[in-house]
């Protein structure tokens, strides 16, 4: 019999929604389903505002405002995107499947605890592995120029550049703090999936928006928007994709102030 304790009945009602759901679920293509669905929806607002340019109500907060990606950008960036998940995640899916093949959803819920400590352990565990891949990757003009050079051919961001990415950058770093190796519950691989598309499309938008969670959270703890458009404006700078704490142990953190009027540090 489950153990339902109160804490776990907080979440219960959205175990009951998913296994309603449980075709769709226990799908080995969820996941990707899920990932894509949400950087679809998360850039596509950003797109938009990019089209208009100028008139967009938040241009104020443009990080670069003398660039606006132009809709042939837009549209090779997200074609990198549709064409690397339809080739290679969708075949890394397939052989997962056979490696290791979806579990059943469990019965019961995670508590809310377990469910934010899980997506924040693998977000850091997610964040300091990045760090030294992305700092070992510029630091080798090998590795940079076959692996990670292509998500640097924009130095003014937007949305869609988020995923313009080499087929093996894409490939390695979705393989790194797997949180089905975590034992984490699915509905906090879920959560984490949705919250990690989020922060990389955010870092990627090329608005510093003043009620993201960049400028949001206090001590600067989260680098945010600005600090990966400082990435690449000066890719010696920023190499975490969310925290700031091994930029600044490591002294690689670059930040400013930015100013409505100023575009450039
Ligand atoms: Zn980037
Ligand atoms: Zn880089």
């Amino acid at each position: 019999m489950p153990d339902f304790t109160a804490e776990k009945k907080c979440l219960q009602p959205a175990i009951i929604y998913c296994t309603s759901l449980n075709k769709l679920v226990s799908s080995p293509f969820f996941p990707v389903l899920l990932a894509f669905s949400c950087y679809f929806i998360f850039s596509v607002p950003f797109a938009l505002l990019n089209v208009v340019g100028e008139r967009a109500p938040i241009f104020e907060y443009k990080i670069q405002k003398q660039c606006c990606p132009t809709i042939g950008m837009m549209l090779r960036t997200l074609g990198t995107t549709v064409y690397n998940h339809l080739v290679f995640v969708l075949l890394a899916v397939l052989i997962s499947n056979v490696v290791m093949p979806v579990p059943p959803l469990p019965a019961v819920a995670p508590t809310v605890w377990e469910l934010i400590s899980g997506t924040l352990g693998v977000l850091l565990i997610f964040d300091t592995q990045y760090f030294f891949w992305h700092l070992v990757h510029h630091k080798n003009p090998h590795l940079y120029r076959w692996v990670h050079a292509i998500q640097h051919d924009y130095i003014s961001l937007f949305s869609w550049s988020t995923q313009h990415l080499s087929a093996l950058e894409l490939m390695t770093v979705g393989l790194w703090s797997n949180p089905i190796l975590l034992k984490c519950h699915p509905l906090a691989i879920w959560t984490l999936s949705v919250f990690c598309i989020w922060m990389s499309v955010e870092d990627h938008i090329g608005y510093n928006l003043p009620y993201s969670p960049g400028p949001l959270v206090p001590f600067g703890l989260l680098g945010g928007a600005m600090a990966h458009d400082i990435h690449h404006q000066k890719p010696s700078s920023n190499f975490a994709p969310f925290f700031s704490h091994w930029g600044r142990l490591f002294g690689t953190a670059v930040t400013v102030i930015p100013t409505k009027k100023t575009d450039r540090f």
